[in-house]
C-alpha cells in the first residue's frame, strides 16, 4: 500500500504502477477484494491528501467538492444549503460508519447505476475533474458514465473534484429500497426546478445501465409551461409527469426488485418530487 500525502505523489505512484488501484474510503473496493473479485497488487491510498477534501466556491455560480469529501460532510453545511439534493442523497447512504468513510469520488469510481449521488450530478449537469501526472481534463457527468460500473476515467487519472452549478430554485432526492436504512436503491430520482430558466430536470437511478435523464418528460413539462406557472401542480399533471418518466427508464428484474415495480416506483417518486417542487 502506498499512502500518498499529496496529489502529485499519488499521480506519480499511479504512473509507475500499471496494476495500481486507488482507494479512498474503501467501502466499495474492500468488498470487491474480500469477495476475491479484485486482487490488486498495489494500492494507492488517497485518504491523507488534503487537496481532495476541500469544498470551494471558485465563482459565484459553482461549488466544487473534492473527491475525497465523505458523505458525513456532504450531509451538513455548507453543502446542505447550496446542494440540498446532494445532502439528502448522502443521508440515505449506508450507515454512519459508511458515510464517515465513503466519498463522492468513490461513488463515481464505482459508477453503479444505484450510486446515490449520481442522479444528483445528472440532474444538475455536474462536471468531473480528472487529473493525471501530465494532464487535466473536465468531463460532463453525461459523458463520464458510459455503462454499468463503466466510465471514461483512464487508469492513470484520479478524480479530483466535482463542480456543481449553484441554482436558484428547488432540488430534491428520493429513493426506494427494500427497507428504510442501510439499503442500495431499487429506484431513485433527483428533480431540480430552476426558477431562473424555468426548466425542470429529472434524473433516475437504478432503472437502466446508466443514470437516465428524462429529456422527453422535461420537454413535455416545458411545452406545457403554464402547468408550472401557478406554482401549484395539480395531482393530474404530477401523475402524468410520473407516468412519462416511468416510460423513459429501462429497468431490469434482479435480486432487489422487478422491472415492473421499479417503473411503478419511478412514477410515484417523480410525481411527488414535482409536487414538492411547486408546493
Ligand atoms: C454496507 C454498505 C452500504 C452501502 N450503501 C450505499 C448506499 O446506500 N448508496 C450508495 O450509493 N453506495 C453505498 N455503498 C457503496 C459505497 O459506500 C459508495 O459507493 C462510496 O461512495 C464509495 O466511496 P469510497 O471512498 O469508499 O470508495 P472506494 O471503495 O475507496 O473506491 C471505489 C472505487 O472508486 C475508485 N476511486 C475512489 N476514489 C477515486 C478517485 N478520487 N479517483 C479515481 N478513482 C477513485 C476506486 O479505485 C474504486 O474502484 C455501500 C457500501 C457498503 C459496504
Amino acid at each position: 500500500m502506498i499512502v500518498a500525502k499529496s496529489l502529485d505523489a499519488a499521480l506519480i505512484a499511479l504512473r509507475e504502477h500499471d496494476d495500481a488501484r486507488v482507494i479512498q474510503g474503501g467501502t466499495d473496493l474492500m468488498v470487491e477484494i474480500n469477495f476475491n473479485h479484485l486482487k490488486p497488487t498495489t494500492m494507492v491510498s488517497l485518504r491523507h491528501i488534503p487537496e481532495l477534501r476541500t469544498i470551494t466556491r471558485p465563482d459565484g455560480n459553482t461549488i466544487s467538492i473534492g473527491s475525497g469529501v465523505p458523505y458525513s460532510q456532504l450531509e451538513i453545511e455548507p453543502v446542505a444549503s447550496v446542494l440540498p439534493a446532494l445532502a439528502q442523497a448522502s443521508r440515505t447512504v449506508g450507515s454512519p460508519q459508511i458515510r464517515a468513510a465513503g466519498s463522492l469520488g468513490g461513488n463515481l469510481g464505482t459508477c453503479s447505476p444505484a450510486g446515490d449521488t449520481l442522479p444528483v450530478m445528472f440532474a444538475l449537469d455536474a462536471d468531473i475533474h480528472l487529473q493525471s501526472s501530465d494532464s487535466h481534463r473536465t468531463v460532463s457527468i453525461h459523458q463520464f458514465m458510459t455503462g454499468v460500473k463503466r466510465n471514461v476515467k483512464r487508469h492513470d487519472e484520479i478524480i479530483t473534484a466535482v463542480d456543481f452549478p449553484i441554482i436558484d430554485g428547488w432540488q430534491g432526492y428520493s429513493k426506494v429500497g427494500v427497507r428504510n436504512a442501510m439499503v442500495i436503491s431499487v429506484a431513485s430520482a433527483c428533480l431540480v426546478a430552476d426558477h431562473k430558466s424555468g426548466d425542470v430536470r429529472l434524473a433516475l437511478g437504478s432503472v437502466g445501465p446508466t443514470i437516465i435523464r428524462c429529456r422527453e418528460t422535461e420537454q413535455w413539462l416545458k411545452d406545457n409551461a403554464s402547468l408550472t406557472h401557478n406554482s401549484v401542480i395539480s395531482p393530474d399533471i404530477a401523475r402524468e409527469f410520473g407516468a412519462r418518466a416511468s416510460r423513459e427508464c429501462s429497468p431490469i428484474d434482479d435480486h432487489r426488485s422487478t422491472a415492473q415495480y421499479r417503473r411503478h416506483a419511478i412514477s410515484i417518486l417523480a410525481a411527488r418530487l414535482l409536487q414538492k417542487a411547486y408546493s
